[in-house]
């Protein structure tokens, strides 16, 4: 079964919610009983850490690349 995150925009608190696909559009409170919740994307699938990681390489490397060979 799907799980899927919601934030609370009451109490600003994220929790998951398993329910099947078909429901996934309803409706869920919080866990502190609030009913105003937003669903968030699934995080799962995107994995971006971009953040992390070579440099995108550039050219063969040199100097002319950067325009200090002017
Ligand atoms: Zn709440």
């Amino acid at each position: 079964m799907p799980r899927y995150d919601y934030r609370c925009r009451t109490c600003g608190d994220t929790f998951e919610v398993s329910r099947p696909m078909a429901q996934s559009s309803d409706p869920a409170s919080c866990p502190s009983g609030h009913e105003d919740t937003v669903k968030l994307l699934s995080t799962v699938a995107v994995g971006g850490t971009a953040s992390a990681g070579a440099p995108a390489p550039q050219g063969g490397g040199g100097c002319c690349g950067g325009g200090c060979c002017g």
